[in-house]
Formats: C-alpha cells, structure tokens, sequence
C-alpha cells in the first residue's frame, strides 16, 4: 500500500512544475564573486549549512558559478581568497531549466545526469524591446522527493 501512495505522489509530478516546488531566488543563499574567504565569511558559509552556493557577479541575477562548500575544506582563511579564485579552481558546470518544466521532466535530467541543482528561470517580454531570460529560483533533487514523500503523507 504504501507504494501505491508513492506512485500516487508521484503521479503528481506530471502537473507540478519546477516553479511549485524550488525555492524562490529571494531565499537561495548566494555570494558575489569578490566575497573574500575570511574566517567570518566561511563561517557564515557553513553556518547556512547549504551544499552548493551559486555564486553571482554585480548582480544577483547575473549566476557566473557554482560553489561547493566541500571545496573550501582546504582554504587558509589568511590567504584571503575571494569566491571567485576557488570557483576557478574548482569548477562545476551550471545547469539552467526553464521554470515551467514538469516535475518528472526534472526528475528524469536529475536521474540522468549527474548534477541534483539547477537554476530555474523564465523568459520575460517587456512590451518594449527583446525578451531576456530571468533567475527565479534553485530546485534540487531534494525538492522533487520531498514533493513525492509529501503527497504520499497527505493520502494517508
Ligand atoms: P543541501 O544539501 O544544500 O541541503 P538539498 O539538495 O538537500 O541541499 O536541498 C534542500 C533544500 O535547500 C531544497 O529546498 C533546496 O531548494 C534548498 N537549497 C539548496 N541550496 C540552496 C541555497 N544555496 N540557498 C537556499 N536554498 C537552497
């Protein structure tokens, strides 16, 4: 019984989108590339308790990299490293997905490839002028289990 209720959960996923369940671009954790390594800011950083971190230039809407809070293990904060520096040395690749992706599109990519975050967005058209894409939030794998486990709680 309880795989039916996960099979029921996860049928949801065919009408849910990336969009229900990501976390809003307000609330992802990031850092500007500048961001010095100190001892304060790498507490700060393990103090969020988040795995990856995107990393932005100027802008928050503008995500250059990805930072692996693994990959500060190894980081003399008297160097004074930036954000930028590390993400250089270790580089992992940025995935996008549009924000109207399905649930099990998602799924599918995660399973497939060999990333669990991608950065949500959408194309915006302003009545003037050509259409841009815009950072609306990060999914993980996570979102989409949690989306499944939850459907199956709200059955019972
Ligand atoms: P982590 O390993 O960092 O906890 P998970 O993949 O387990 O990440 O995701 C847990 C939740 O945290 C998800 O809701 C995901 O969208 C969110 N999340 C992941 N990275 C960040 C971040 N840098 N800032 C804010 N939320 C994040």
């Amino acid at each position: 019984a309880d795989d039916l209720k996960i099979a029921m959960g996860a049928m949801g996923l065919s009408e849910k989108k990336v969009s229900n369940v990501m976390t809003k671009i307000d609330d992802v954790f990031m850092l500007q590339e500048d961001t010095v390594l100190n001892t304060k800011t790498v507490a700060e950083i393990l103090h969020r308790g988040y795995t990856r971190i995107p990393v932005y230039e100027d802008d928050r809407h503008n995500v250059t990299a990805l930072l692996f809070v693994k990959d500060l293990a190894l980081i003399n904060p008297d160097d004074n490293f930036t954000v930028r520096t590390v993400c250089r040395y270790h580089v992992h690749q940025l995935r996008f997905v549009m924000e109207d992706t399905p649930l099990r599109i998602m799924l599918e990519e995660f399973k497939r490839g060999d990333y669990h975050l991608a950065i949500a967005q959408k194309i915006v058209q302003p009545e003037e002028g050509d259409p841009f894409y815009e950072l609306t939030g990060v999914v993980t794998l996570e979102d989409i289990v949690e989306e499944i486990l939850q459907a199956e709680i709200v059955d019972e």
